[in-house]
């Protein structure tokens, strides 16, 4: 799968031309067919319109009540000008590369929601990573469905007012610990990654940069937390009202050095990144520090 969209994008790229809705498209096309999405994504649209949120603008969104995608490009183009600081990092082909990567990701990201909802309902379960899935694809639809009016009389007000309430309050760190956004922005990161490294030999600093950025990402919702928990999707949990998910999962202890011991041996420092499960202080130091690193090493070497 990577090949053929590396393909979409050299192909774009080297012709000094930015992912268009063709170009989307044709990757569209292509993940939907490696990950069996056909009854997920029912079509992508490229609505003219500028959608303000809290966070920024929305650069591509996936309902779940149409399974349509929406990509604004011309959101993009602001988003892209704001993004236009790293410019300095890329020269040639690398920086229009980085370009169409910067859109890239906002694809797959959207089109890794279809397949988590995929997962989700196809009764995917036993590991840490669905049972979090579940909890956050369950939210996102109760969601979607009071946006459009559609909710039936079983839908938990409460946990929707709790949502909300969040949602208007804190944003941001809601994002950022939402275990469905973290998932899906950690496979978008990590594809990307996986397709740089077929075209080493051709970059100087996108590579690293993408690693860099998804290392921030993944960070961010701990910065204040010197590690420990709560970590990102207690946070979640907590705030949607399903606080006894998180006292269900099998390394939960009431004691918070032995809940970390126990996650510890469960998951890898990777997957407890990618779910927002807790960090020792030293690894999150050490990670802090790598962060830094690479972030250095990205100015000097221009
Ligand atoms: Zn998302």
């Amino acid at each position: 799968m990577v090949e053929e969209i590396l393909k979409v994008l050299v192909d774009y790229t080297e012709r000094v031309k930015l992912l268009d809705e063709k170009g989307i498209e044709r990757i569209v096309d292509i993940v939907v067919s490696h990950m069996g999405l056909q009854n997920y994504i029912k079509g992508v649209e490229f609505p003219y319109e500028i959608k303000q949120k809290k966070r920024g603008v929305s650069i591509a969104d996936y309902d779940t009540t149409t399974n349509k995608m929406n990509v604004y490009i011309e959101a993009f183009d602001l988003y892209s000008e704001s993004q236009s600081k790293y410019d300095v990092l890329f020269s040639g082909f690398e920086l229009v590369l980085f370009q169409n990567v910067l859109m890239l990701k906002f694809v797959l990201h959207e089109l890794g929601h279809a397949f988590d909802f995929k997962r989700v309902d196809s009764g995917e379960s036993g590991t840490i990573e669905m049972e979090l899935l579940k909890v956050s694809a369950n939210i996102k639809k109760i969601i979607a469905q009071t946006i459009l009016g559609k909710y039936d009389e079983n839908s938990d007000f409460d946990l929707i007012l709790k949502y909300a309430v969040m949602q208007s309050e804190n944003y941001s760190q809601f994002y950022y610990s939402d275990p469905m956004e973290r998932v899906a922005e950690t496979r978008a990161h990590q594809t990307v990654t996986e397709m740089l490294k077929l075209i080493k030999d051709r970059l100087f600093n996108l590579d690293e940069f993408v690693k860099a950025s998804l290392l921030q990402y993944q960070l961010k919702p701990y910065i204040h937390r010197t590690g420990i928990t709560p970590c990102p999707s207690e946070i979640y949990l907590s705030s949607v009202g399903q606080r006894e998910v998180w006292k269900s999962m099998n390394f939960y202890d009431e004691d918070a050095s032995k809940l970390l011991k126990k996650v510890q041996k469960e998951c890898s420092l990777d997957e407890r990144l990618k779910l927002g499960l807790p960090l020792t202080k030293e690894e999150y130091s050490e990670l802090r520090l790598r962060y830094q690193r690479s972030n250095k090493a990205r100015t000097r070497n221009r």
